[in-house]
């Protein structure tokens, strides 16, 4: 039996009497790459930040490995450290050196000796081929430079869960496949991924299973030749006409 890792449930939450997550399940199971798609504004990235506990939920529950995260008395530092995080823009500490901003969680939060810490952000960065960059701060970088360093900071403590929101969305094309290349090599070593993206053919050669979000409710999941390739529901054929 696979092992859920990420277990929404009945989540609901509303912005004054926006209701954006409307009673929304949602499980991802451990090495599982979930994608999620919609249209600006379907909830996406409130769901992502529900489960880092960016926002609070209104009703309904969050398990995180079998732990209801969305009990008060949860310490929200102890969950945020479980979790990877990149999003769209501004990930990386511009006043910290690269192999600073990998180091620092695993310094700070879980406390590893700063030799230990640096050995392994070194081989991640030379993983992504960016270890020569070690020394140089962020603004050197090319932005999708900079959300490969991104993704392997949110790697480099082993988290449990990797929460990815729109991570290439504001690159030059030229720069979307060698951070998505970096994220379809995450999986290959197993990693449990729920990532919001408009890049349909990534979520087709890479997702376990995607999951059409409209109005916070999903309306379609499955894996992508199904989802993608044969939508039954007509809200999920318009928005893929529009982004394909
Ligand atoms: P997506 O990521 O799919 O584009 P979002 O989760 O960002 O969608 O937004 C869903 C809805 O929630 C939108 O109507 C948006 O305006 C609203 N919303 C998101 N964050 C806030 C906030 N902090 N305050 C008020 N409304 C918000
Ligand atoms: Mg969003």
């Amino acid at each position: 039996m696979a092992t859920p890792v990420l277990d929404v449930r009945g989540v609901v939450k509303k912005f004054g009497d926006n209701y954006v997550l409307r009673r929304l399940d949602l499980t991802v199971h451990k090495d599982e790459v979930v994608v999620l798609l919609g249209a600006s504004g379907s909830g996406k990235s409130t769901l992502l930040r529900t489960a880092n506990l960016l926002e609070r939920v209104d009703d309904g529950q969050i398990f995180l490995s079998g732990q209801d995260i969305t009990d008060p008395s949860v310490k929200v530092d102890f969950v945020r450290a479980r979790i990877g995080v990149v999003f769209q823009h501004f990930n990386l500490f511009p006043h910290l050196r690269v192999l600073d901003n990998v180091t620092l969680a695993a310094r700070k939060v879980h406390g590893v000796p700063r030799g230990e810490a640096e050995q392994r952000g070194m081989e991640l960065l030379e993983r992504i081929g960016l270890a020569d960059k070690a020394r140089d701060y962020p603004d050197r970088l090319s932005g999708g430079q900079q959300q490969r360093v991104a993704i392997v900071r949110a790697v480099a403590t082993r988290p449990e869960l990797l929460l990815l929101d729109e991570i290439t969305s504001a690159l030059d094309p030229v720069l979307v496949g060698e951070v998505l290349d970096l994220v379809g090599e995450l999986k290959d070593v197993g990693s449990t991924v729920l990532m919001a993206t408009h890049e349909i053919g990534f979520a087709r050669r890479v997702a376990d299973r995607v999951v059409f979000l409209q109005h916070g409710v999903i309306v379609e999941q499955g894996p992508p030749e199904q989802v993608i390739d044969n939508p039954t529901q007509e809200a999920t054929r318009d928005f893929l006409a529009r982004v394909l």
